[in-house]
């Protein structure tokens, strides 16, 4: 390529993406944070806002990695909760409430079980850690409401099977969201924009985490993801209606949702 990385043969690309995130677990929400700037927090509350959970919902957080949006669907939960007047009805929401954060990396993990600990979440019985695979789901058809996944689905070997796997485990009704890193178009930004990824991002990767070809590897992977319109007509073609995208700052990221009917 342009940017003289190598291509990356399917076979290898699970692999890789294991050993990256792996490597990174424990400095990964610092990261996070270097990378975007503290911005990945705002991006995943736009999220859970579109998402607007409910209390008793089944909910399944792909990718869910150290929990961050998890935790940011409790807490969007436990507002309503703290609402709700009376505690016998206090009790009853929170005992039906599921969400499963599913993640192909146990130490991703076991980092947000700690991260869990430290909130004083550990003995909630609505969070459940599992470890799997976005492909090939270990849960029952049209078994949940809603269905995320952030910064996940790019990664993944087929996509496709990502999004009939979503389309399956949902009920009639089900919400699915994606919120990924996307394509700016915008001219002027656009180049701004990609010297931040193929210079700034694997510099910074060396810096603080001590692994520039891992994050450089993370954004060749931005580059070959599909462009918001594509990703759009994939959505739908695994059987989503009401597909949908919004572009957050210009496109760095884009939110994509879809309906099953
Ligand atoms: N969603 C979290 C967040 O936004 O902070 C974590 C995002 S992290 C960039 C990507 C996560 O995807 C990693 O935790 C990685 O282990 C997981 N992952 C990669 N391939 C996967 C797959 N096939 N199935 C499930 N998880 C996968």
């Amino acid at each position: 390529t342009s940017f003289g990385f190598k291509e990356v043969r399917e076979e290898e690309k699970s692999q890789m993406v294991g050993n990256v995130f792996s490597s990174v677990a424990s400095n990964y929400d610092l990261m996070n944070d270097v990378m975007s700037g503290g911005l990945h927090r705002l991006w995943k509350h736009r999220l859970v806002s579109k998402l607007n959970p409910f209390p008793g919902m089944r909910h399944l957080d792909v990718a869910g990695g150290t929990g961050d949006v998890a935790f940011r669907i409790l807490e969007s939960l436990n507002s309503v909760y703290r609402r709700a007047v009376q505690d016998v009805l206090q009790d009853n929401l929170q005992e039906e409430t599921q969400i499963y954060v599913c993640d192909i990396n146990p130490n991703m993990l076991n980092v947000g079980k700690k991260r869990a600990q430290e909130r004083g979440l550990e003995d909630l019985r609505s969070l459940m850690w599992v470890e799997g695979d976005a492909e090939a789901l270990c849960f029952e058809d049209a078994s949940m409401d809603g269905y995320t996944i952030a910064f996940g689905i790019r990664n993944v070997t087929h996509i496709e099977k990502v999004l009939a796997e979503a389309y399956r485990v949902l009920k009639p009704g089900g919400r699915f969201l994606c919120l990924e890193l996307s394509h700016v178009e915008t001219p002027g930004f656009k180049q701004l924009y990609n010297y931040y990824s193929f210079s700034v991002i694997p510099a910074l990767g060396e810096l603080v985490a001590g692994d520039r070809e891992s994050y450089q590897y993370l954004v060749e992977s931005i580059r070959r993801f599909p462009s918001q319109e594509m990703f759009a007509s994939m959505i739908a073609d695994a059987g989503f209606q009401k597909v949908e995208y919004e572009n957050l700052v210009g496109g760095v990221v884009a939110i994509h949702s879809g309906l099953k009917f």
